[in-house]
Parts: structure tokens; sequence; C-alpha cells
């Protein structure tokens, strides 16, 4: 029988996955498990017929740390492997201010075939659920001491999971638990529509960033599949709702390709997009991935174009690279069997 995994379930879930009949049972458990427990020998307010009975019956963790990876730079990935054998990438970054930020994955592998990323060329093995995403932001917290924040950016298209992140989200922001404010969770999307409204409109009230790469029609759709049926003119709008409906400045993304996406013109076309919405820009140097036809763009053109829009009066960050040395760094994600 295959035993119940508990980290990610609420106290009522628990108690009635468990057929507890003393309903503050759940909410004990549920205290041990948000605050790192083991094992259910340290819950020590629970009798010993219940320990034994967990014992028994579930597991704390569905999921196991494979490998523990760490760069010169501070970052940290995790290998994780998950109860059916596949696995997945998480990873610690810390900057220059000491703040730590988990950056966790919602899906093994990616169907959204991003051309520039690791993770999209290996296709989608399949959702993660609430409880093994709430499981990487526990082996990240037990690396970091303390986490700032939380972002979902790591492997997978988080729209295309959203349940399993409003669950692993409510989880992680209750109060008798790890108390998080949703403040500190960003979502990170590739720009699909659908899912900005829904989570405009349903919550939870999180900051949203955009991997918006180019605001160039013909080479977005050539280097993100998802424009095809996400169009940059609806995508502006989403934006904008987002934006207005949750009162947070929307982020939008964009690896900077040499040769492809850092032109003038790409400049220009982004500041035209950007223009009357309320976002800031983070460009990041692309991260090479040797099996990719990209090639990483060099100082003075990451600074050309920054300087372009700032000329134009946006908010623009270029992000330092971080995690290369351990394959940790943004896009670069990929590990979904022991093959590969
Ligand atoms: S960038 Fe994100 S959405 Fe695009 S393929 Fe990679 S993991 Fe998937």
């Amino acid at each position: 029988m295959q035993k119940i995994s508990l980290t990610g379930l609420t106290p009522l879930q628990i108690n009635e996955t468990l057929g507890l009949k003393q309903a503050f049972r759940g909410k004990q458990i549920f205290k041990w498990i948000s605050s790192h427990a083991k094992s259910f020998s340290e819950m020590t307010n629970l009798s010993k017929e219940l320990r034994d009975e967990l014992e028994e019956k579930a597991v704390i963790r569905s999921s196991t740390v494979n490998q523990v990876l760490k760069d010169p730079d501070g970052t940290i990935k995790l290998q994780i492997r998950l109860s059916d054998g596949l696995f997945i990438e998480t990873v610690l970054l810390t900057d220059k201010a000491d703040r730590k930020t988990a950056c966790v994955s919602c899906q093994a592998g990616c169907a959204m075939k991003c051309a520039f990323c690791q993770t999209g060329t290996l296709g989608l093995a399949r959702n993660l659920t609430a409880g093994e995403i709430v499981e990487e932001f526990m082996y990240l917290e037990e690396e970091a001491g303390t986490l700032d924040n939380i972002v979902f950016m790591g492997m997978g298209e988080p729209m295309m999971n959203l349940e399993a992140i409003r669950g692993a989200i409510a989880w992680l922001s209750s109060t008798d638990g790890r108390n998080l404010s949703t403040r500190r969770i960003t979502l990170s999307t590739c720009g699909v529509i659908k899912g900005i409204y829904d989570l405009a409109d349903n919550g939870p009230n999180i900051r949203l960033a955009v991997s918006l790469t180019t605001a160039d029609e013909e080479l977005r759709e050539r280097l993100m599949p998802v424009q095809k049926g996400n169009p940059l003119g609806e995508l502006r709008k989403a934006i904008n709702y987002y934006a207005e409906k949750s009162g947070k400045r929307v982020t939008l993304e964009a690896a900077l390709l040499h040769g492809e996406n850092t032109s003038k013109e790409s400049a220009d076309r982004m500041i035209n997009f950007a223009r009357g919405i309320d976002v800031n820009i983070n460009l990041i140097p692309w991260n090479p991935i040797e099996t990719l036809p990209f090639s990483e763009p060099d100082a003075s053109e990451c600074k050309a174009f920054v300087s372009q829009l700032e000329n134009a009066g946006l908010n623009v960050t270029l992000r330092t690279r971080r995690g290369r040395t351990i394959k940790g760094a943004c896009g670069q994600l990929g590990k979904t069997s022991q093959e590969n």
C-alpha cells in the first residue's frame, strides 16, 4: 500500500485522509511538518499509538534530495527525485544584499518550448502536486535558514499548473504554519493570457512577472511558440488588467540573446509595449546552453539596450547572472530523469 504524503495537506485534509477522530490532531501534525519535522518520532505531543499509526500509513515528504550542487557565487541547486522516479531541479539564489530567493519548479519538464531554454527541450513529463511544490520550498529553506522570497520560475509554466500552485501558496501562507506573506511570492509566466486573467480575478494576489523576451511579433513567435495563441496586443491588455486589479507593478522579463533581440529597433518595440502600463523591466544576459543555437550578448550590447530603455523613462534592471557553474541559472534547468 502506498503511503500518504502529508506535506502540502491542510489540517483538515490530514484529519480526513488519515481518518483522525480528534480534529486538533490534524493541526498538531500540520504544525510539526511546517516546522521541518523529519520524523514522526519528533512529534512528541502526539500519543505513541498515533505516531505508530502515522509511521505505518504516511510519510512526511514524498520526494528526496538526490544531489546538492553549489556555485561559488552562493547559488545552490537541488536535484530532487519524485516518488515516481522523475527528477526536478530547484534553486536557491542569494543576492549581494544576502536576500535569499527560492526559485521553485511547478512541472517536471515543460511543454512551452521556448527556444532559448533548456527545460523547453525536454517536453512535459507531468505537473507537480501542491505537496511536491511545498517540499521544494522546505528543502530550500533548510539550505537557506530563512527564505526572503519565493518565485515560481523554475522548470515548467506556472499557468499550466495554477491549481497546484494555489494549493502550495495556501499552505505556505497559512498563519498556523510558514505564514509566508503573499507579497513575497512571484509567479513568472511565458505569457499565458488566460492564466493572467484567472490569477487577477481569482487570486491569490501575488506578484506577476511575464517573460516578454521581445516585443517583435515575428521574432517572439520564433523564440516563444506561446505567442501564436497569445498575441502581444492581447498580452499587453492582460498585463495592464493584472496591474490594475492587483495594485502591483508587473515585471517584464527578457533574456538578452546576442544579435537576436538586442537591436535598437528591438529596444524601440519594447519601449512602445511598456509605455503606459505599470511595469518594471528585468533583463538578463542569456546563460549559455551548448545545445542551443544562441550566444551570449556582450557587455556593450547589453549596456546600449539598457540605456535606450532608461532614456525612454522606463524602470530597468540588468540582472547579474548567477549559478552558471552548476547550470542553476535562468533557463538552464534540465533534469527530469537519471539520464539527462
Ligand atoms: S522559459 Fe519557462 S515556459 Fe519557456 S520553456 Fe523554459 S520553463 Fe518552459
